[in-house]
């Protein structure tokens, strides 16, 4: 007999109204604050090489959120991206286990760098423990490290009792991430954050937001940032080259690539081919150009701001306190998203 328990995700669940005493959306708080680091907005750019450089995590520090700069390039790259921040305080950078990654630690703390994500596919690992607790020992209290990724309770204490400041939660809920289908591995996102929640450090909830929405309701089950790719993907602030690509009906479309950093691409990329031993875990996609970071930000920060007062919630805090999830049907999910044109369109057809 299989011994199995559910699993949610965001659409699974919807969140209950409550009451609001709060005058306006613009009269909520939505910073974060850990240790002597404080950001007014709960965002963070994901650290994938067609997300985050400089020009991105100059973009979303400067709006009040953090940016991670990737570790796909040369330490040396790794450092010039660095000193081109202009707030070093609300910048990170991700590094690799062992050796290499504590080389590449060293390098960007003397360029400045205070902020460290020791970040891997499956963080729940005895050379994550070793990389941040080496961490630690290094720099004592004068870093704020951020390990992950894990998806369970297990695995986020694990973090923690290594020294990590912030667990990075998600598997396989990335937008260009196939390793649930690859491995059959994963938890559904919001069931990850309820359970890792219970450990006593802060959480990013990274991968799977689609909408602002997603935000919300990883905010409200225990997330205190969100880390975002796809949604930033596409934006003037990526590094990649705009390609203009013919369509069939002779409009031309710009476009930029995206991929996942365990795509096939990706690994090709930096390590000259992938191992025959090995499987990518993430896809390559071209998606069009969406213009600047800055609009999709303020759309993501007006709904969290907007699904604060739905519950009446002032703090982000005060959010995962109120929140009252209520488990979903697909009806419920579709009577949710915009469906007038399917009605018009049945109509047609009469
Ligand atoms: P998104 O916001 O696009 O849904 O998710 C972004 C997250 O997907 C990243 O921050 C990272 O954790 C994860 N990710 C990025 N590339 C890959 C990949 O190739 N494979 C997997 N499994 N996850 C990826």
């Amino acid at each position: 007999m299989l011994n199995t328990v559910k699993g949610l995700t965001f659409d699974d669940v919807l969140l209950v109204p409550g009451y609001n005493g709060i005058k306006s959306r613009q009269n909520v708080t939505t910073s974060v604050s850990v240790g002597r680091y404080s950001f007014s907005i709960p965002l963070i750019s994901s650290n994938m090489d067609t997300v985050t450089g400089t020009q991105m995590a100059n973009a979303i520090s400067e709006l009040g959120g953090m940016g991670i700069l990737h570790r796909f390039c040369s330490i040396e790259d790794n450092v010039t991206m660095f000193k081109g921040v202009h707030l070093p305080d609300k910048v990170g950078i991700s590094i690799g286990l062992g050796r290499s990654g504590l080389e590449r630690a060293e390098a960007l703390t003397k360029a400045g760098a205070s902020i460290i994500c020791v970040d891997v596919a499956h963080g729940h690992s005895k050379e994550v423990n070793r990389t941040v607790r080496s961490l630690r020992e290094t720099y004592h209290d004068n870093l704020l490290i951020i390990a992950g990724n894990v998806a369970t309770y297990a695995g986020a204490d694990y973090l923690a009792a290594a020294g990590a400041d912030i667990i990075k939660v998600g598997i396989g809920a990335g937008s260009v991430c196939t390793t649930r289908i690859k491995t059959g591995f994963g938890v559904p996102q919001l069931s990850a954050l309820q359970d890792c929640r219970k450990v006593d450090r802060p959480l990013i909830s990274d991968g799977g937001i689609r909408f602002p929405a997603d935000a919300v309701k990883a905010l409200a089950a225990g997330a205190d940032f969100v880390m975002l790719g796809g949604m930033l993907s596409g934006t003037d602030e990526t590094p990649g080259e705009i390609v203009p690509i013919k369509k069939a009906n002779g409009k031309t479309l710009k476009v930029k690539r995206f991929r996942g950093m365990a795509s096939r691409e990706a690994q090709e990329d930096f390590m000259g081919s992938m191992s025959e031993w090995k499987t990518a875990e993430g896809i390559s996609v071209e998606v069009p150009c969406r213009g600047p970071v800055k609009n999709i930000l303020l759309d993501m920060m007006g709904g969290i701001r907007s699904g604060m007062t739905y519950c009446g919630a002032a703090t982000i805090k005060d959010l995962q306190r109120k929140a009252q999830f209520m488990e979903i049907t697909p009806a419920g999910k579709a009577e949710g998203t915009p469906h007038v044109l399917d009605r018009l369109h049945v109509g047609e057809d009469r």
